[in-house]
């Protein structure tokens, strides 16, 4: 290399160093915070043994598996039995949803009510239940992206084996009444599920208060590692396991416990909960001003009701621009966002939540999501703000579709 080029990639380096880098993609996942990092540490170098051995790192590998599930529960107020870590979110969902379809067909219950913008998680594993002869109600959620409490008490009948709604939605951020729709299913004598991956760590959950029957959670969402969650699940319900083999988490999830990762887990919660008042305060201000400054650009709308959502959550929909582009063009400011949900990304089909709200396809195709956490701060608002309306300006110059809408305003 000579003198010149070193020079250049000198300054190159320089300049993306200097230059602003925000990321809002939060609700796909959030940086490992450093409290749960130092926590984990341990179990990741000498206290490496097997949590069901018997001699002494074995037994202090143990001693960081009940104190993260006593952590936990104590988060949510439930009880330690009544925690089981998996995998993540996903699994927590197959499993409470899978279990309690497998156990109340033998009582000819084969009728689940869900909601129409749950996660794919959920979705998919209802659909595969209806395929298997299963009936599944999916209930609407209205403009604002909620679900009516009277429409879940319309939907149950007889042989309703279990009620499944999100407690936030991922894409949206629209916080669901889900006090109400667990007191509902306890007054009818129907299970309850929530997917709360969302809410957890993000707004107060009392699981006993609320009347849930099992919560499934993820620990990437709240600043804990990838790859761990747990399903809470009430004390005295039980139904079959999804993963078969040793006698972990009280023989109903079976794989050697990952030690570090639900010690991880337990202190990222632990942190988001000593914060949780604060944090919340902090984010809607934040959020409120994205959203405000965002809502300045011609023919923009904000989706999802606009109090009930998460602290953190913005999504809008600029019309005659394609959100994949948005996308780039905003990557190439430094600004990490997602258009939908980080898992439709790569297919073009408009999201399912998107569509459930009732916006027309091609409005949907042009939604930006950005997803804010505490570390997150006014100038990134402030930079997101400015850094928008030119790059809408020049998709839309060069848009089709925004020319046809503009010809049909006249
Ligand atoms: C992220 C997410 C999941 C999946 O959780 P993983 O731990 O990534 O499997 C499920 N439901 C919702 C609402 C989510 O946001």
């Amino acid at each position: 290399m000579n003198k010149k080029s070193i020079l250049l990639t000198e300054f190159s380096r320089k300049r993306d160093g200097l230059r602003m880098q925000v990321y809002a993609d939060n609700a796909a996942t959030t940086k490992l915070s450093e409290t749960a990092l130092k926590a984990m540490m341990p179990y990741l170098t000498d206290t490496f043994g097997n949590a069901s051995s018997l001699y002494r790192i074995g037994q202090e590998a143990h001693q960081g598996v009940k104190a993260a599930r006593a952590t936990v529960a104590s988060v949510l107020n439930a009880a330690p039995e009544e925690i089981f870590f998996t995998s993540g979110g996903s699994e927590a969902d197959n499993w409470a949803i899978k279990g309690v379809a497998e156990m109340m067909a033998k009582k000819g219950k084969k009728h689940i009510i869900t909601s129409a913008f749950e996660h794919h998680a959920v979705l998919h594993t209802v659909q595969k239940l209806e395929k298997q002869g299963f009936e599944v109600t999916y209930l609407p959620v209205y403009e604002n992206g909620i679900v009516h409490v009277d429409d879940v008490r319309d939907a149950i009948r007889p042989d309703t084996a279990l009620v499944t709604i999100m407690y936030a939605n991922n894409e949206i951020g629209t916080i669901q009444p889900i006090s109400e729709i667990g007191a509902l299913c306890h007054e009818k004598g129907v299970l309850f599920h929530t997917d709360a991956v969302q809410a957890v760590g993000h707004v107060p959950i009392d699981v006993k208060a609320q009347r849930i029957d099992m919560l499934s959670m993820s620990a990437h969402k709240f600043h804990g590692p990838k790859g761990i969650g747990a399903l809470y699940c009430r004390k005295g319900l039980r139904f079959p396991n999804l993963i078969e083999g040793g006698a972990q988490e009280s023989g109903r999830r079976a794989g050697t416990e990952a030690v570090y990762a639900m010690v991880g887990m337990a202190a990222a919660l632990q942190e988001a909960n000593d914060h949780l008042a604060e944090n919340a305060e902090k984010l809607t201000k934040l959020r409120d001003r994205l959203i405000d400054g965002l809502l300045q650009v011609e023919a923009c709308r904000l989706n999802g009701d606009r109090k009930q959502r998460l602290p953190g959550n913005v999504n809008v929909s600029f019309e005659g621009v394609e959100g994949e582009s948005l996308l780039l063009y905003l990557d190439a400011e430094g600004i990490s966002a997602s258009s939908g949900s980080a898992c439709t990304s790569g297919s073009l089909d408009p999201s399912h939540v998107l569509l459930a709200i009732g916006l027309p396809h091609e409005v949907a195709h042009g939604s930006l999501r950005l997803t804010l956490c505490e570390s997150n701060t006014e100038e990134d608002v402030d930079y997101i703000v400015k850094c928008v309306p030119g790059i809408i300006k020049r998709l839309r110059d060069m848009s089709p579709l925004w020319e046809r809408i503009q010809k049909e305003r006249g």
